[in-house]
């Protein structure tokens, strides 16, 4: 039953886009006047469970739902909760999400109560107003009361931010020592050019090599083997006594290991967050009440899935390497 890729890799691990819509509007990741998607094309939630089900069956053993912003999707519980299912069944190993943090002070306790043991908050400054400026919409404050209530739930909190020049490079290391001094881990992660943004993104792209040998004048930064699943390959700072992890799909490209398949709101199936090809998988679910029609077009896909992205920043270069955003497939 396993979902093997031609290349050899195992896909175990499945995020769930279960909306497109999002509550900030990230410079660097959406315009400001995005165009989302009519409510009528949204899979239900009880067909996002029926979907996320079939990939469990098939050897899916961590499940992390994005967006958008995953917790403004009405009802968005039920299906975390629906789901929480395959973790008491032992079929899935780990049911987690990533979040801007601003809806946390409401859904922590229930997080935890299904199950959800860790989580990522996407956060890039610590700075109020440049928060305010970089997420156009967010408040700062209400991220922050919301990572209380998940540390005060006996979630663990894994901070991300995008490292992005001329704008959190400075303060880094502060947001790294602030992370840790909470204990909570720290992920920094390049750009990536997903989507027509308003903004130049040579002009934000800091490529991580850098941003690592000028944290490497102030901290000892020892390489680690710990993995949490996902892409970062992390270090061990002495001085603070926490984990920072490197996200680098633009200097060195982590496909090789690859062990993800992303689904989007409307039922189609990404093989690589890097590449236009994907699959409908709404249409085989719609078709008959059985699962057999969709498991034949997951494997269809994992038949198909690429070797890896190529994404380019560079001032030659105008044109983003997917024309879809990063709020389409989440992080
Ligand atoms: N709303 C949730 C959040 O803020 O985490 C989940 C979706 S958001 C698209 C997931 C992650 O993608 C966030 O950490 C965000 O900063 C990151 N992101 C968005 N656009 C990106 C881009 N072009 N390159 C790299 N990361 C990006």
């Amino acid at each position: 039953m396993n979902m093997i890729d031609p290349f050899g890799r195992t896909i175990s691990y499945l995020r769930v886009s279960v909306t497109d819509r999002c509550d900030f509007r990230c410079t660097y990741c959406m315009a400001e006047d995005m165009a989302f998607l009519p409510k009528k094309d949204l899979l239900s939630l009880e067909e996002l469970d029926r979907l996320c089900t079939v990939f469990i069956e098939k050897g899916v053993k961590r499940l992390r739902l994005t967006g958008g912003e995953p917790l403004v999707r009405k009802n968005i519980m039920h299906l975390v909760r629906q789901l929480s299912r395959h973790l008491d069944s032992g079929a899935l190993e780990e049911l987690t999400l990533t979040t801007n943090g601003s809806q946390l002070s409401r859904f922590a306790a229930e997080l935890a109560d299904c199950g959800v043991k860790r989580i990522n908050v996407s956060l890039d400054t610590l700075d109020a107003d440049k928060f305010h400026a970089i997420t156009r919409w967010g408040h700062l404050g209400k991220v922050m009361t919301g990572i209380d209530a998940a540390q005060a739930a006996g979630l663990k909190v894994k901070l991300n931010a995008v490292a992005l020049k001329d704008f959190n490079d400075a303060e880094l290391p502060e947001m790294m020592r602030w992370a840790h001094g909470r204990g909570m881990d720290l992920t920094v992660i390049e750009t990536m050019p997903m989507g027509e943004i308003d903004a130049d993104r040579t002009d934000q792209y800091l490529p991580l090599s850098l941003l690592r040998a000028s944290l490497e004048r102030q901290f000892t930064l020892t390489d680690i083997p710990f993995k949490t699943g996902g892409p970062a390959r992390y270090v061990q700072v002495a001085e603070t006594g926490g984990k920072l992890g490197f996200i680098t799909p633009m200097t060195h490209n982590f496909c090789e290991s690859c062990n993800r398949v992303r689904l989007t709101c409307t039922g189609t199936l990404y093989m690589c967050l890097g590449q236009e090809d994907a699959a409908d998988l709404r249409t085989p679910l719609r078709a008959s009440e059985g699962n057999e029609l969709v498991a034949d077009a997951i494997d269809e896909a994992i038949g198909r899935k690429p070797k890896g992205h190529d994404f380019i920043i560079d001032r030659r270069t105008s044109r983003p390497s997917v024309s879809r955003h990063m709020s389409v497939t989440g992080g």
